[in-house]
């Protein structure tokens, strides 16, 4: 497929990512007739899919399980006739500068697309202690949004130091009757004005220079094993959740050289989330933003597509 005046392509738009903000740009790219491929990664896990369940995705009053949903993005996607490739994208390049061509590999093949989508999202860390991925989803969370109104009146801890974990904490005071906020250092890494709203807040109560060495339980969490690191101690804290916010990883290491990171290595974009390099735009968890949620990661999708549709159409209507 190719315009007359334009250099060989095979797609309008390639999707790189097989989660919400991926999935929302395929169901409408592939609505709006453009020629899309999907390009969903073998190799990674995705967050929504070992999501226990989602309530607060509108639409949907009773909750639904992250697989479940994903299911369902991925069958209205096929239902517009999207075409999806289960493999990963081991390379991109372009293979044209004006206009650009970007050049994907994929398996053992070269698909060229006029625009790419970057919606290959991103992992919240992990501690790596012993019950952390026993009780996933079973009192050991990664998103106060997602879980905390299943804590009203219960003992929560926060792992972290930094906004995210701040700022969670207290959204969680909003349910649970006390947050223990364990912290490895003395001081916070999180912005002043958050700070002083998490030391006036009565229900929070800070563990300083603790790391967490275990999360105990039985079907659901009970407990967190915790070590003073300035004395070596190690004592137990009652808890019924585990929330951990010790920082999130993008998954954007294909595209380091080809478009600006923030320090942390999230895709910067502008509102239209154009990124720098022309016909490469970034949608969901793995652009730099400030909330991650399923709907926001739709919503970029959805913002992705007609960002890529108006550049497509510009490309198409000038002549080389
Ligand atoms: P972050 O700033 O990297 O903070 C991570 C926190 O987790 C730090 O306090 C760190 O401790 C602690 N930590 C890391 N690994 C640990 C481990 N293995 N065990 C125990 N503690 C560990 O991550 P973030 O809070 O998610 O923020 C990410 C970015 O988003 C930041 O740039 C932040 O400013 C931004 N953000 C902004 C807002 C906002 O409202 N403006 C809200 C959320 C996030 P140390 O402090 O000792 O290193």
């Amino acid at each position: 497929m190719t315009q007359a005046n334009l250099p060989e392509y095979d797609y309008d738009i390639i999707i790189i990512g097989g989660g919400p903000a991926g999935y929302t740009a395929g169901i409408y790219a592939a609505r709006a007739a453009l020629k899309t491929l999907l390009i969903e990664g073998q190799g990674t896990v995705s967050q929504i899919t070992i999501t226990d369940i989602i309530e607060n995705y509108p639409g949907i009053p009773e909750g639904i399980g992250g697989f479940e949903l994903m299911q369902l993005f991925k069958k209205q996607a096929l239902k517009f006739g999207l075409e999806i490739l289960p493999k990963d994208v081991n390379g991109i390049k372009k293979s044209s500068s004006v206009p650009v061509i970007w050049e994907l590999t994929a398996g053992n093949k070269v698909y060229k697309t006029l625009s790419i989508i970057a919606a290959t999202g991103a992992m919240w860390r992990s501690l790596g202690v012993p019950g952390e991925s026993e009780f996933a989803g079973k009192g050991v969370s990664y998103c106060a949004t997602c879980d905390g109104p299943f804590y009203r009146n219960r003992d929560v801890i926060v792992v972290g130091g930094g906004d995210t974990a701040i700022q969670e904490a207290l959204f969680l005071t909003h349910f649970a009757k006390k947050v223990f906020v364990i912290h490895r250092r003395d001081r916070l890494r999180a912005a002043g004005m958050l700070q002083e709203r998490a030391f006036a807040e009565k229900k929070i109560e800070f563990v300083w220079n603790a790391t967490v060495e275990e999360i105990s339980g039985s079907d659901f969490v009970t407990g967190v094993k915790v070590k003073d690191v300035t004395t070596g101690k190690i004592s137990t804290i009652a808890a019924d959740g585990a929330f951990i916010f010790v920082g999130r990883l993008p998954y954007t290491e294909i595209f380091k050289g080809l478009v600006e990171m923030d320090k942390a290595g999230f895709i910067v974009t502008d509102e239209k989330l154009r990124t720098n390099a022309a016909g490469l735009f970034a949608a969901g968890d793995c652009r730099s933003k400030l909330f991650r949620q399923v709907v926001t990661a739709a919503g970029d999708g959805a913002n992705a597509v007609h960002s890529a549709e108006l550049y497509i159409d510009e490309v198409k209507g000038q002549t080389y």
